[in-house]
């Protein structure tokens, strides 16, 4: 177990997303230089753990960058993620046992860091010294990002550099009819901007900053790529309808009786998985279906055609070398009275059939707290429930900040808890950005609730990183008169 954090001496930004902290000392009013005079003494085991901190120092602070001398000691426990960092007048040490850890506590120095004073321009950095011993709360560490139509392709870039200066090991990729495939160029949108190369750059520079990105696809509802509601939009049958066996008569459903579904599908998976480095992960969807209707599907009972589909696809990613992971709500019952509270869609039948799945899927149990979206649950039984039935389960919250935590801690006590997504969906704007990311951080890394400050730098961090020339690529809303947020 944890120590509580040891905080000596608090600043405005000394609350920072995702550091938790066995130990956290820092003194505001000792501030030692960060510039080119000097050298950060890097002990870490993994030989491509000094080379990387070089060229990261060079890129955040240029002429001024400070340089790095390199051992081998490590640190005695913590795993791969975790670090050691400590600045006070003899200089600025980090230990870790990879460089994961090497890559996290040097974005902890980042953040703390400020410009030097006194002069105009900036002239090297100063940091208070400090002591960490930082580990995460959860292994597993996502954000889940959806690439719309409407989103500026600069925002799906922030949104990864973010996450992985919040510490987020991972992040989920849904595109929205956005994903530009070359086998089946119909399934998307004209002028789809996820390119092959765009998609191959941004999983390059997430491996570089130390998040994973993993590919989704929806394979049974959501079909359309679209939102429900009122959208109607579908990415292939509006400008496609020649593919319409491939559907439902609706369009919200893939066919499941077709065997050409299963097919393509597979070919989509194949392509966007090679294309995103062939990740440990692959997301499925399978949310918000509804029954089959078709002549064809309906000779089968609905949930014996399902579950043959989502097996038949989990066992081709595991033949690719990942796990399938679906979102939970087909398979809670929606008359169980122990879900009333929580996030269900589907019926006794679906409850019967998660039996046949691979046990190897990862379900991905969104619970939103809709009843009370400021609630702070401490318990979380549908967790346990698909726990029990012998999965991995990640929790995945939404807006429902305050659950954040406890959701976070219910998962590292249960057997079979996986680990943590933060779903953002068409919130990726505005105050939710920020309140979805810090609060996720803080949870998934067991901290206490960071200040906001630190999402306003870190953000800055992000695009000077990018090199931002727009304005409406900068902070968290694209204009600020009159804001683009509607509160939908
Ligand atoms: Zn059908």
């Amino acid at each position: 177990m944890k120590q509580h954090s040891r905080i000596v001496a608090f600043m405005v930004l000394a609350s920072f997303a995702s550091i938790a902290g066995q130990t956290f000392q820092m003194d505001q009013k000792a501030y030692v230089p960060f510039d080119a005079s000097t050298t950060v003494a890097l002990e870490c085991p993994d030989s491509a753990a000094a080379p990387w901190l070089e060229s990261h120092l060079k890129e955040w602070y240029g002429d001024y960058a400070p340089k790095v001398a390199a051992g081998v000691t490590g640190l005695a426990a913590e795993g791969d993620e975790g670090y050691a960092a400590n600045v006070d007048a003899s200089g600025v040490k980090i230990k870790a046992n990879a460089l994961a850890g090497v890559k996290w506590a040097s974005y902890t120095l980042r953040q703390l860091a400020i410009a030097k004073r006194g002069t105009m321009k900036t002239d090297g950095m100063i940091l208070p010294t400090l002591s960490i011993t930082d580990s995460p709360h959860l292994a597993f560490r996502a954000v889940h990002l959806c690439w719309f139509p409407e989103t500026r392709p600069q925002q799906i870039e922030r949104a990864i550099r973010l996450a992985a200066l919040l510490k987020f090991n991972y992040a989920i990729v849904e595109p929205w009819g956005t994903y530009k495939s070359e086998k089946h160029p119909w399934r998307c949108w004209p002028n789809a901007p996820m390119t092959k190369a765009e998609t191959s750059r941004l999983v390059a520079l997430g491996k570089d900053l130390g998040i994973t990105l993993i590919p989704q696809i929806n394979c049974y509802g959501h079909a359309s790529f679209s939102r429900g509601g009122g959208s109607l939009k579908h990415s292939a049958l509006d400008m496609h309808p020649e593919y319409a066996p491939l559907f439902e008569p609706s369009g919200w459903n893939w066919c499941l009786s077709n065997p050409e579904t299963q097919r393509v599908l597979r070919e989509l998976i194949a392509e966007m998985h090679e294309n995103f480095g062939n990740p440990p992960f692959f997301h499925i969807g399978c949310d918000e279906a509804e029954p089959q209707t078709c002549p064809e599907c309906t000779k089968t009972p609905n949930v014996e055609l399902v579950c043959r589909h989502i097996a038949g696809l989990s066992e081709f990613v595991k033949s690719r070398g990942a796990r399938a992971m679906i979102w939970h709500d087909m398979f809670l019952d929606k008359k169980d009275p122990r879900w009333k509270d929580f996030v269900k869609n589907g019926n006794a039948e679906y409850v019967e059939g998660l039996a046949t799945l691979p046990k190897d899927i990862i379900i991905c149990d969104w619970q939103y707290s809709y009843g009370n979206m400021k609630g702070k649950r401490e318990e979380w039984p549908t967790i346990s429930f698909f726990a029990e039935k012998g999965f991995s389960v990640a929790g995945c919250p939404w807006m429902n900040y305050n659950a954040m935590k406890p959701m976070a801690d219910y998962i590292v006590k249960t057997p079979g808890g996986f680990g943590f997504i933060e779903t953002t969906w068409h919130r990726l704007r505005g105050k939710e950005w920020r309140l979805m990311y810090m609060r996720a951080a803080d949870a998934a890394w067991g901290s206490s609730v960071s200040h906001d400050v630190s999402f306003q730098r870190s953000l800055r961090m992000v695009d000077g990183d990018m090199k931002v020339k727009d304005y409406l690529d900068t902070g968290y809303y694209n204009t600020q008169i009159p804001s683009e947020y509607s509160g939908d």
